[in-house]
Formats: C-alpha cells, structure tokens, sequence
C-alpha cells in the first residue's frame, strides 16, 4: 500500500512546480518516504524513495536548529499539534547550511490512526549565507557587515538587458551566464575584497580597505572579459561605485546610493560604470517627483497630457500631406519634463500602456475630424513596443477607429523603442492585422542601433523614418558617409515599395540634399516645431486656402 500512497499524481504536479521548494511524503505505517528529484539531488539523499527518513533527515539539520525541529515534529507525531511548521537550517550537497521553511500536515484514518505525511520545504534564499545558484555569499551576509569601521568601497554590477539573454536563449543558459560571470568576479576581484550575489543580475565586490578607483579598474577588467567569454554569446555589464564612510554608514543608505549610480550607468551606455555623487541623488530625486507626478496625472483622466502636431510635407511638392502627434505632458509643479524624460518613465513603469490609449484614442478623434474637413490629412502616432505586448491594443485601436468612421490608410503607428523589440513574430501578426485593413506602419529612428535593417527583413514596414542624426549629418563636412547610407537606404526602400521620410530637416540646404535623393516625405523645425491642434489646423488652413 505504501507505494500507492507515495505515487500520487499531485505529487508529481508539486514536485514539479518549482526549483526552491522541497516535497515529501511518508506513510507512517510502513515508514516508507518519498522526496521530490530536486530534494534529492540539492540535499544529496540516497533517492527517491527513503524508509526511515526521519533519522536521516536529522543527519542534515544544524546542530544548533535539531531541538527546534524535534520538538514541533513530534508535537505532530504524538497527536498534540495537526500541523508542522518551523524554519531551520539543513545541509545541502555543497556541505553549506541554507535556511528552510518547512510546513507539513499529517492525515489520519476514521479511527485517528496517522496515516500519511506530507511537507513542503521552501528555501528561504534572502536568509542564506550562500546563493544556491554561483555559490557566492547572499545579500543577507553583506547586511551583517558593518560599515561604520574603516574606509572601504563597494561595487554594485549587474548585466546589461539580461532578460533578453534570459528571454532569447532560455533559463538555463541565463543560469550559466550568471555561474561563469560569478567565477570571473571571484578571480578578477581578489583575495582581499568580497564578492556577493544579490536578486537576480546583480552582485556585489566589497572592498573593506580599497578605494572607488580600485573597483573601476577591477570593473573594466571584467567588462572586458565579458565581451569574449568561450561558449556564450557576449554580452556587457554595468555597474556603480561607492565608498563609506563618504557615501553612507550603513547598508540600506550604501545600497539605495549603489542602485541609483548603477541605474545611472545603464542610462549612459552599455559597459559603463558610475560613482555615486551628488548629481545622481538629485537626478534620483527628481525622478521620484516625475514619477509620482505622471501616475497622479494619469489618475485624474490624464490631466496634464496633451498631443501637439508636427507638420509632414509631401517632398515634391512640399505641401502638408500627414502630421506626427507628439505627446506633451505638465502640471503646475513640472513645467520643463521633456518627452524623452518622461516617456522613459512611463516606459520603465509599465504606465506607457495607459497612456499609449489615450494617445491612440486622442489621435484617432483628430484624424476623424481632418479626413473630412482638409482633405485627407494622415495622422501618425508613436507606439513603444511594450505596448504591444499586452494583444489588446491592435484590437482596440481597429475598434476604435471603427467607431469614429477613421479612414484606416489616413493612420499611421510608428513603431518607436523597437531595440526591446524581442519577439518579432508578435509584432509581425499584429502588424499584419492592421495592414490588412490598411493602416500603415512605420520604423521610427532607421539607422540607430535600434531600429535596424534586422528588423526590416522580420516586419513588413510601410514608412521608413530617417534619423535625425543621419539627416543632419548631411550638411556636415567631409562626411560622404551619412550621404552614402542615406541614398542606399532610400534606393532599397523604393525597391521594396516602402516609404520614407526625412526626420529633422532643419535647414533649406538638408532639404534640397534630401529632395535630390529622392527621399519621399519631409519633417522637421524648417517647415514647424510641433504645436497644439488649433495652431496646426491654422497651418493647414493657411496653405489650402
Ligand atoms: P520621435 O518619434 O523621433 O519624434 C521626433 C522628435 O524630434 C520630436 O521630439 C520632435 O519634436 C523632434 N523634432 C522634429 N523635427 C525636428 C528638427 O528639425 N530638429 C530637432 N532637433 N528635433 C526635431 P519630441 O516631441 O521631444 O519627442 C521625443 C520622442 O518621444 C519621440 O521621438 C518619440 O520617440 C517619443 N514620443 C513622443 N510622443 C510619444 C507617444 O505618444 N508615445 C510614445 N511611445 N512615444 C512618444
Ligand atoms: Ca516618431
Ligand atoms: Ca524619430
């Protein structure tokens, strides 16, 4: 009998479920046990099925934690308590000790006689000296340094986009990044300084004698290291320094100063490292008050948010034909918040979904009105890729645009932030869902490091929109590059029946270069900055009268 009860297919879903959490269960009669693969092999037992397991299981509990234990568990065996729960420390493989919390429930027959015992162990991970994973030391081992004594340094790295790594190549090999990036912190940090690992990408060098200096090139090393790495891709790191007593005495205070110079650092570029100043305090600051600010704005219906509109000309012609909406957001506390600015919070906050509605809904009720009243006028509006990631918003913006009886070819979804674009067959199906109807669709920024010729052969595109830094780079001298890349790009794209449109032309000169290349459509502070609809319809009015 006792197997029938062991080999249950409960157990089996469990045992399954997660990586830190333990499953057994033991018919009391014969004591016979069973324990989950993972028990077995993190804990190192003699296999799945263990008779006796109480005594053996003892073998691995602290010395210091066994009365505890005992003491609850034979409160559950003796009848006096229906359920176990205590938290302890047992030894794993490695011969270290990591924190348990362990919950178990006895189930007895009609005539109270136990008859089965099942438990649930969870590695509580943020108590363990050693992470189960790289083996370094945890965060909660760093927290019992004290940092009031001496002079010493701390280096806050995480890896750069790792959840695409982890996205695009799996778990396991995120899992392999992390082990081989471990062993190289060990060995380029050195004897003397101290290596952790905290949640997910991060880790931590202490340096209890050393200097910010001594970290940065310790950093550079390692990043250099990263690049070419035997069997992974490369990938980078960045990361923030601090030193005590100057930048804190105590933990959280040198911790929430790491965080905001490694949140810095990543904002400058990949393989960057910042020390920890005054003006990363008062950008974190500031951050914080734009932040609360937008979330309270988009609570009161989007108080403080508004669409302004950049004209877009016809090349040839050099008639408006389309306009870009272009979000604007204040409040009578922040006046002077650039799009870029708070479009990356709204980003980063996951809050651009909301917004993303509402700018879509707003530039659709534009549209509507000046497809009827100037003509087919086209309205273009920017789209982040994490918006799309929801699957609603296509079906809204179709719906929508139904009810307000939009001409779809008179709308235009430019695709902006496409670097995180990760999964270009979603972005290809829903695409194709409103081409079908005939929306248009645009790559915004060709030519940065995110928008690319990649993403052009995996999503079918309609519009091309030019860089600016291309576009103004063409009146710079000596450089036939820009030229070169410009005229390439506008001759593929007329073999592919894509469009295109030259951002940022601000100067006459730019614009006859451009018109000469045969570039399709023309935007940029020469014909209009972007200004609120009235103004724009003015413009319009202005020209077709
Ligand atoms: P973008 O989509 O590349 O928009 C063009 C930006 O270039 C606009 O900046 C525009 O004002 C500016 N610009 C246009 N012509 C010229 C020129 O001749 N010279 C110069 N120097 N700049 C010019 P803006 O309005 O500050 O927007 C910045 C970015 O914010 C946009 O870049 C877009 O990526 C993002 N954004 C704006 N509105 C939205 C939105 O509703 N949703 C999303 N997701 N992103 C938006
Ligand atoms: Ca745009
Ligand atoms: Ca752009």
């Amino acid at each position: 009998m006792a197997k029938n009860i062991l080999q249950n297919e409960l157990f089996e879903s469990f045992a399954n479920a997660s990586d830190n959490i333990y499953i057994y269960v033991c018919d009391m009669q014969s004591d016979l046990s069973r324990w989950s693969k993972n028990t077995v092999d993190y804990f190192d037992l003699e296999g799945e099925y263990i008779e006796n397991a109480g005594a053996k299981w003892m073998e691995h509990v602290h010395p210091d934690d066994r009365d505890l234990y005992l003491k609850d568990i034979e409160a559950v065996f003796s009848g006096a308590s229906s359920r176990h729960s205590c938290q302890y420390r047992a030894k794993n493989k490695y011969n270290d000790y990591v924190w348990l919390e362990c919950k178990g429930s006895v189930i007895s027959d009609e005539d109270g006689r136990p008859l089965v015992f099942a438990g649930i162990m969870t590695r509580l991970d943020n108590q363990n000296k050693y992470d189960p994973l790289t083996h370094l030391l945890t965060s909660f081992e760093m927290q019992k340094y004290d940092f009031s004594i001496g002079n010493g340094a701390i280096l806050l790295l995480g890896i750069n986009a790792f959840r695409k790594i982890n996205n695009t190549n799996g778990f396991l090999y995120g899992n392999k990044v992390l082990v081989t990036l471990a062993e190289c912190l060990e060995q380029f940090a050195g004897k003397n300084n101290r290596v952790y690992r905290l949640q997910g990408d991060e880790f931590i060098i202490l340096s209890p004698n050393g200097s910010k200096g001594e970290l940065c090139e310790i950093f550079e090393n390692i990043n250099d290291y990263c690049i070419n790495i035997r069997g992974l891709k490369s990938f980078s790191v960045s990361a923030g320094v601090v030193s005590y007593p100057e930048d804190g005495t105590d933990f959280n205070t040198l911790m929430s100063n790491l965080e905001h110079s490694l949140e810095y650092a990543k904002e400058q570029k990949q393989g960057w490292i910042s020390e920890f100043s005054e003006k990363i305090s008062k950008r974190h600051y500031r951050t914080s008050q734009l932040h609360e600010a937008l979330t309270k704005s988009i609570h009161n219906n989007f108080e403080g948010f508004e669409l302004y509109f950049q004209p877009i000309l016809d090349a040839k012609t050099k008639k408006i034909v389309k306009c870009e909406s272009l979000l604007r957001w204040k409040t009578p506390e922040i006046q002077d918040a650039t799009p870029y600015e708070f479009i990356k919070l709204l980003e980063n906050s996951g809050e651009i979904r909301e917004v993303g509605f509402w700018v879509m809904e707003e530039a659709l009720r534009h549209a509507a009105v000046w497809q009827k009243k100037y003509n087919n006028i086209a309205v273009s509006f920017n789209v982040s890729y994490i918006q799309l990631l929801d699957g609603d918003f296509i079906d809204k913006m179709i719906e929508k645009a139904k009810e307000l009886q939009v001409n779809p070819r008179l709308v235009t979804v430019e695709l902006t932030e496409s670097c995180n674009a990760e999964d270009t067959d979603m972005l290809s199906r829903q695409f194709e869902k409103l081409q079908k109807l005939g929306f248009q669709i645009a790559m915004d920024d060709f030519g940065t490091e995110y928008a690319s010729f990649g993403l052009l052969h995996d999503v079918n595109m309609d519009i091309l929109k030019i860089d600016q830094k291309f576009v103004r780079g063409l009146i710079r001298e000596g450089n036939m590059a820009d030229m070169a890349i410009i005229e390439s790009v506008v001759d593929m794209c007329r073999k592919l029946s894509i469009q295109t449109i030259a951002e940022g032309v601000e100067t006459e000169e730019i614009q006859d270069i451009i018109r000469s290349i045969g570039v399709s459509f023309l935007q940029g502070y020469l014909y209009s900055k972007p200004v609120p609809a009235d103004d724009f319809e003015r413009m319009i009015m202005n020209e077709q009268c």
